[in-house]
């Protein structure tokens, strides 16, 4: 890998990772999919995302849950890409931010104070997904290629070539693609 550049330093996207993390509390591919069955559990999420909310309520976690579809749906590929901008930038125009110059002139973001709950996650998820968008392109939106595993991710990579969304998945996938072959080819001892 060498050693650390400065040039190579790579700033971090307003709320780092928090899309992707919101799309991960729904896992198809585990026994109980959901994670969000309380509200405690959404409070939970906000606090190892870091993100102050109110506590949330019974009505707090179904809204999340449909926002977290909404966001799901600008992963689809099958659909048309102006399209998906324009539902993200509907979602960008509810999304007040307020900026802070901190000491040391780093600039912060956050989702503006006075908002409720859903209203910061939806902030934190639409910018979140659009800067994301904005350093590495629409087509770096992409969806688990493993069945039965759905998970949306971002492909952050140098190549942009990622498949899937962690190693436990392209390994499941290259096992099963390699059991596929075996089959196809005849008996094996
Ligand atoms: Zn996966």
């Amino acid at each position: 890998m060498g050693q650390p550049d400065n040039n190579d330093y790579t700033p971090p996207l307003p709320f780092e990772g928090f899309a992707e993390a919101l799309l991960r509390t729904f896992e198809i591919a585990l026994p109980e999919p959901e994670r969000f069955l309380t509200p405690d559990d959404l409070d939970q999420f906000l606090s190892e995302q870091r993100l102050s909310a109110p506590p949330a309520g019974r009505r707090d976690v179904r809204t999340v849950q449909a926002l977290r579809e909404e966001l799901r749906t600008l992963f689809d590929e099958t659909r048309d890409e102006k399209e998906r901008i324009e539902q993200l930038n509907g979602m960008l125009s509810r999304s007040p931010v307020t900026l802070t110059l901190l000491p040391g002139a780093a600039l912060a973001l956050s989702a503006t104070h006075s908002e409720s709950l859903v209203q910061r996650v939806q902030t934190a998820s639409a910018v979140n997904l659009a800067s994301a968008i904005a350093r590495y392109g629409f087509s770096r939106l992409r969806v688990c290629a493993a069945d039965p595993c759905r998970d949306a991710f971002i492909d952050t990579s140098k190549k942009g070539a990622r498949r899937f969304c962690g190693n436990r998945c392209a390994n499941r996938w290259h096992v099963a693609t390699f059991r596929e072959r075996k089959k196809r080819d005849g008996p094996a001892n």
